[in-house]
């Protein structure tokens, strides 16, 4: 199996748990579930139907801001904002207009008719989306053509440890919607291909990357 982001051969494993086949490449260090796994939307939705994202629960507003706490520095004097993939719930988005972001939300399950194809941004937002994507690259892309010459994406998914080991007890590939893994040095990758560079990344779940 060729990578999926860099396309040289990846080595594959087994997780010892769940017997399912991953893709490992070592020169992006991008994991991939086997294909075959993939869950159409259907499936992910009755998944995601059961978390449980209260906009009063003062825990997941504190989620949110641990997240803009970390972007915001990096990004001052944007005024235009998308959170791709929000979820059922807007907060993010809320959380950045009382920063006096405009912020125009959208997610293919639960808010699938809010993007706008002629709009450009200059900060888009997607925070726990990453993993859950069936073409990961397309969609780094395609947020890129979204945003202004200049603009960011502030992308928050959890890093591997680029071992096997690790990954077989690791919390994170256990929900089955969680496909796609993702580390620094995949974020150097896309963005060394779609002409674009990391401003700043956290070493465990954030990266911000500027369109050049
Ligand atoms: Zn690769």
């Amino acid at each position: 199996m060729d990578c999926h982001i860099c396309s040289k051969p990846c080595e594959s494993f087994v997780h010892t748990k769940t017997s399912i086949t991953y893709y490992h490449c070592n020169a992006c260090e991008y994991i991939f579930k086997s294909p075959k796994y993939y869950q159409d939307l259907q499936t992910q939705k009755e998944r995601y139907n059961l978390h449980q994202n209260n906009e009063e629960d003062a825990d997941y507003r504190a989620y949110f801001q641990r997240f803009l706490d970390f972007v915001l520095p990096y990004v001052s004097g944007v005024h235009t904002a998308l959170d791709f993939g929000c979820g059922r719930s807007s907060l993010l988005a809320q959380l950045l207009e009382e920063e006096g972001i405009s912020c125009d939300y959208y997610d293919p399950i639960y808010h699938p008719h809010t993007l706008d194809d002629s709009k450009k941004y200059e900060l888009i937002v997607s925070t726990e989306v990453f993993e859950h994507l069936h073409q990961s690259k397309e969609v780094f892309e395609n947020l890129l053509g979204r945003l202004d010459k200049g603009g960011y994406l502030a992308i928050q998914t959890e890093f591997h440890t680029n071992e096997h080991l690790g990954f077989q007890t690791w919390w994170y590939p256990q929900d089955p919607t969680h496909i796609v893994f993702f580390r620094v040095k995949t974020f150097e990758v896309l963005c060394e291909t779609f002409a674009c560079k990391i401003v700043a990344e956290n070493g465990k779940n954030m990266v911000i990357i500027q369109k050049m």
